[in-house]
C-alpha cells in the first residue's frame, strides 16, 4: 500500500488552502523578465521604513550570534509607554499572525469553535484549521460584518469571535457604539479578538477605542502590528493587548525567541518616529482620494475603505485583471480566495504608484472594452 501521511494529520488540516501571499517583486522579475514592478499587493507602507529605524540598525549586526531577549524588555517598555498599558498586558509575536495563533491555541480546543464574518481576513481560517479548531463563517451584510447575525449564531460551544477592524480585504469597519453593544450582549465566556492591523490608518472619530474597554470587558483581546503603517513587514513584529491574566496564559504558548533581535530594536525605533507614521497616514488619505477619483473616472465601483487598500469591483474576473496589470508591472491582489471573484485589491501607494496603476488599469479596460 502506498504510504499516505494524510492519515496521520488532524482532518481539518486537509481543508487548509495555503495562504496566497502578494506576489513578491523578485518573483515577478524572474517570471516576466521585466525589471520595474510596483507592488500594491500586500498593504505594506509604500513609503518604506522610517530612516530613524534604518539608520540605527547596522550597529546591531554585531549581536547576531546571540539569542534575542526572550522577554523583549526594551520593546515592551516602549510599547507600554506608548499605549498606556501595563507591560503585563502585552504579548509579542512574530507578526500579529503569530499572536493570533497563540491566542487560538490557548483558548479554543476540544469541540469548541470560532466565529468569523464572511470576507474576514483569510488567515484566521488557516490558523484555526491547522490547529484542528472548527471555524464558522457568518454571512456578511452586504460587505460589512453582521454583528447581530454573529451574536445569534453563538452557542455554548462558541469560545471565540475574531473580528478584523477594519477588515481586510473589504475595508469596512465596526464603530464604537455597535462594538460596545455587541460586547454588552455577548457572554464574557466568549473571547472577542479584535484584529487592528490597520489601527494607525484609521481617522474616523467613532472607531472603537478598544484599549480603554479592557477594564469593562475581560474577554477582549486586541492585536496590532508593525507590518503596516510602521513599515516593518519584513521583520515580523506584532503584539496583543489584553488583561494580564489572559496574557499570562497566552504567553505559555509562545516560543521563547519568537521576536528576533533586529525586529525588537527596529520596532522600538519605529515607535520613536511618530512623525513618519503621521505622514504615512496623511499621504494614505491623499492616495485614497486620488485612487477613488481615478476609479470613478474609469467607471469602476469599489468598497469605501478605512485602511490603506481598496477592493475594486470589475466585470472581468479579478484574476484576469491581476494578470493584465502584472504584464504592465503593477502587482495587485486578486480576491478569489475570498469568493470575491470579481474583485481585486489595490494597496494605496505613493502618488506616483497610484498614477501608474490607474494608467495601466485604463489601458487594460480599454483593451477588454469594459470602459
Ligand atoms: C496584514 C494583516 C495582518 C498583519 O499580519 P502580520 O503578521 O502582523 O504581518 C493581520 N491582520 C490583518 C487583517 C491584516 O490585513
Amino acid at each position: 500500500m502506498p504510504f499516505n501521511p494524510e492519515r496521520f494529520v488532524n482532518p481539518k488540516l486537509l481543508q487548509v488552502k495555503p495562504y496566497q501571499p502578494g506576489k513578491p517583486i523578485a518573483e515577478c522579475q524572474r517570471e516576466l523578465g521585466l525589471t520595474d514592478f510596483i507592488k500594491m499587493a500586500s498593504n505594506e507602507n509604500p513609503f518604506g521604513t522610517s530612516p530613524h529605524v534604518t539608520n540605527h540598525l547596522a550597529k546591531e549586526f554585531s549581536q547576531l550570534a546571540l539569542y534575542p531577549d526572550s522577554n523583549a524588555y526594551e520593546l515592551k517598555m516602549a510599547l507600554s509607554k506608548h499605549l498606556h498599558v501595563a507591560v503585563e498586558q502585552l504579548i509579542l509575536g512574530n507578526g500579529s499572525e503569530d499572536v493570533l495563533r497563540m491566542i487560538i491555541q490557548t483558548f479554543v480546543w476540544g469541540n469548541q469553535h470560532i466565529l468569523i464574518s464572511e470576507y474576514a481576513f483569510v488567515a484566521y481560517k488557516i490558523l484555526a484549521q491547522g490547529l484542528g479548531v472548527d471555524i464558522k463563517e457568518i454571512p456578511a451584510n452586504q460587505y460589512s460584518v453582521d454583528l447581530d447575525a454573529i451574536l445569534a449564531a453563538t452557542t455554548s460551544e462558541t469560545r471565540m469571535i475574531i473580528l478584523a477592524n477594519p477588515n481586510n480585504p473589504t475595508g469596512t469597519y465596526v464603530n464604537q457604539l455597535d462594538f460596545k453593544r455587541f460586547l454588552d450582549a455577548l457572554s464574557s465566556d466568549i473571547f472577542v479578538v479584535c484584529d487592528e492591523a490597520y489601527y494607525e490608518y484609521i481617522i474616523e472619530q467613532d472607531y472603537p477605542q478598544t484599549i480603554s474597554m479592557l477594564n469593562d470587558y475581560p474577554n477582549l483581546i486586541i492585536t496590532r502590528t508593525f507590518s503596516k503603517a510602521y513599515g516593518l513587514a519584513g521583520l515580523r513584529v506584532g503584539y496583543g493587548i489584553a488583561r494580564p491574566s489572559v496574557v499570562e496564559l497566552i504567553n505559555r504558548n509562545r516560543q521563547p525567541f519568537n521576536i528576533n533581535h533586529i525586529g525588537q530594536i527596529a520596532a522600538k525605533l519605529a515607535l520613536e518616529d511618530q512623525d513618519f507614521v503621521r505622514k504615512s497616514i496623511l499621504q494614505n488619505e491623499q492616495g485614497k482620494q486620488q485612487l477613488s477619483n481615478g476609479l470613478e473616472r474609469l467607471g469602476l465601483s469599489y468598497l469605501p475603505s478605512h485602511g490603506n487598500f481598496i477592493a475594486v469591483e470589475i466585470i472581468l474576473p479579478g484574476k484576469d485583471v491581476f494578470q493584465e496589470l502584472l504584464q504592465h508591472g503593477i502587482i495587485v491582489r486578486p480576491l478569489a480566495p475570498y469568493k470575491l471573484e470579481n474583485f481585486f485589491r489595490i494597496t494605496i501607494g505613493t502618488s506616483d504608484d497610484n498614477t501608474a496603476c490607474l494608467k495601466v488599469l485604463e489601458k487594460v479596460l480599454q483593451k477588454e472594452k469594459v470602459v
